[in-house]
């Protein structure tokens, strides 16, 4: 009720939640206090959470905050939710996002922005919360929820979680199971949480981490204990300083807060290492190729036919043609003819092929100075704190917008896990993230060394 009370109180303020459930969420609060009265309580028993509209709600709203999906209310539960929902845990609702998870904004849905509840010292002006994933961070920082579910492409549980003041871990490709989530990129695409602390991202990611007969890409390995890993000692671990990530043009507050967590870390005992990611400058462009190809074949499926939306036509291809123009907005246009651009015929080895040469050259950096003894790899998390919704300067150049996620997309495409922690306030008060990369399936690693900086 407390929960609830407080989405009815702000959530026309900030535009998180997309539709709130108020009855299941008291039906499911419910059956939490009969399974505690009979003293058999799930690891998050009647923890309330917050479902980004991208993870399939059986019932319930599910549109990945798109016009195409009007009024599809899936008939089945993604293996995310579900299990969330085995071990207790209260759903008030679907969270906003950017429209089929692509922006850096949350500024390409089709219910309109979400406001960032952090706005900066002595200033009226309204800020984006990041994105894709902007109302499951704005929600979690505004106390709309107790943590919420989040995905991430190529950033957009760790930018939103970066520009919030939360907690937001996109663990190993095949850690989460992908089923039920709308696809954007499928070899891109993992489930995470965004969460007020570290500790709370533990016990959250333990939940929603499962190997999956649904989706074949999920992987069977035992699931460890991540709280266990909290407060254990970071002495002796190894942490490697890109020297890539040292881009043009970032504020020079963000360089103060890089060498404020490898003080930290230092002072804790670990030892810190430069390294070497030599491709790291051709991730961003590899990836509006590799995410654009495979969101334009995803996308294909929404014809009017089968989901949502369907704008009559005078026969079945005008049908299609008006249902698209129709039903998808212009950021997810653009990546549509970009996708399909780089997979035509004459395109595919200029392009498509090689980014994805590029991608594995990508991994290749990363396994070598894992190789050379490295545990964890610091650098920041954005290349700024959030800025003004409406920015003169995004909206006139996607490309200012792209940016945004210089940091966190190597990290999707070699397919690691990646955490990004609060880590201080810039000059304006705004909050500052640090990003911590893994090893393959080692997000406890990740979650004892975000705890130091925390
Ligand atoms: N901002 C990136 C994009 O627009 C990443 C989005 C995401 O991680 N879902 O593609």
């Amino acid at each position: 009720d407390a929960y609830l009370g407080a989405i009815e109180a702000a959530n026309e303020t900030f535009n998180a939640y997309v539709a709130v459930t108020h009855d299941k969420a008291r039906a499911m609060a419910k059956a939490s206090d009969e399974r505690l009265a009979g003293g058999q309580a799930g690891a998050l028993e009647g923890i309330p959470l917050g479902i980004k509209d991208l993870f399939a709600t059986e019932g319930v709203h599910t549109q990945a905050a798109s016009h195409i999906l009007d009024g599809f209310k899936p008939r089945y539960e993604s293996t995310v939710t579900a299990n969330l929902w085995a071990d207790g845990a209260v759903m008030l609702g679907k969270l906003n996002m950017d429209e089929f998870a692509m922006g850096s904004s949350n500024e390409t849905s089709y219910y309109g922005p979400v406001k960032n509840p952090w706005r900066a010292k002595g200033s009226n002006t309204d800020l984006v919360p990041g994105g894709s994933s902007g109302g499951s961070a704005a929600a979690v920082a505004a106390w709309l929820c107790a943590g919420a579910t989040a995905t991430d492409t190529g950033g957009s549980i760790r930018q939103p979680a970066a520009f919030t003041g939360t907690v937001g871990i996109k663990p190993t490709y095949g850690r989460c199971s992908r089923w039920g989530t709308v696809a954007f990129a499928s070899s891109l695409d993992q489930a995470g949480p965004i969460a007020r602390d570290v500790r709370d991202a533990a016990i959250l990611l333990q939940s929603m981490a499962s190997v999956d007969k649904k989706d074949a890409t999920s992987v069977d390995l035992p699931v460890p204990d991540y709280t266990a890993a909290l407060g254990q000692s970071v002495k002796g671990m190894k942490i490697g300083i890109p020297r890539e990530y040292r881009v043009e043009g970032m504020p020079e507050e963000i360089e103060t807060l890089w060498q404020q967590g490898i003080a930290w870390l230092k002072d804790a005992g670990a030892e810190i290492v430069d390294i070497t990611l030599p491709h790291t400058k051709y991730a961003l462009p590899a990836y509006y190729i590799v995410a654009p190809a495979e969101a334009s074949s995803n996308l294909a499926r929404y014809d009017g036919v089968r989901y949502g939306l369907r704008v009559p036509g005078k026969d079945i291809t005008d049908m299609y043609e008006q249902t698209r123009a129709a039903g998808f907005g212009r950021e997810v246009k653009r990546r549509i003819m970009i996708g399909t651009y780089v997979l035509s015929a004459g395109y595919y080895d200029a392009y498509y092929v090689q980014a994805q040469k590029v991608r594995t050259l990508i991994k290749r950096d990363f396994e070598t100075v894992f190789a050379d003894g490295v545990d964890a790899i610091l650098t920041p998390a954005t290349p700024s704190s959030a800025f003004g919704i409406a920015d003169q300067e995004m909206a006139a150049d996607p490309v200012k917008m792209y940016l945004n996620d210089i940091f966190t997309v190597t990290v999707n495409m070699a397919g690691l896990p990646g955490i990004a922690v609060p880590a201080g306030l810039d000059h304006k008060g705004l909050p500052l993230g640090l990003q911590l990369i893994g090893k393959p399936f080692e997000e406890e690693t990740l979650f004892r060394t975000a705890h130091v900086i925390e």
